[in-house]
């Protein structure tokens, strides 16, 4: 009953499973989180890469916690537009097709 729940309704999970989920989509890495950078190194990982015009790019990361934010805000928002919600991107909007 619950292999058919999922498959009917892929988006329903139980919010610590997608928590794990999440986590796999990214590596690790010590770093200082982008909204936070005040608390120090932490466990990060790069949500987005910014290209500046001049100079070289720059990631962009982000904590655990941050990261699984972002993703809901991004389902949430994917959710609104009517478009697949793709995780893995926390810092990118959520383009779908
Ligand atoms: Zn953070």
């Amino acid at each position: 009953m619950r292999t058919t729940l999922a498959i009917a309704n892929p988006t329903h999970r139980r919010p610590d499973m997608d928590r794990q989920q999440i986590y796999e989509l990214y590596e690790w890495d010590p770093g200082a989180c982008f909204r936070h950078p005040v608390e120090g190194v932490v466990d990060t990982a790069v949500v987005t890469t910014i290209h500046p015009r001049m100079g070289p790019a720059e990631d962009v990361r982000a904590c655990r916690d941050c990261v699984v934010v972002m993703e809901a805000e991004r389902r949430t928002r994917a959710s609104e537009l009517g478009i697949r919600y793709e995780p893995g991107r926390a810092g990118r909007p959520p383009v779908g097709r």
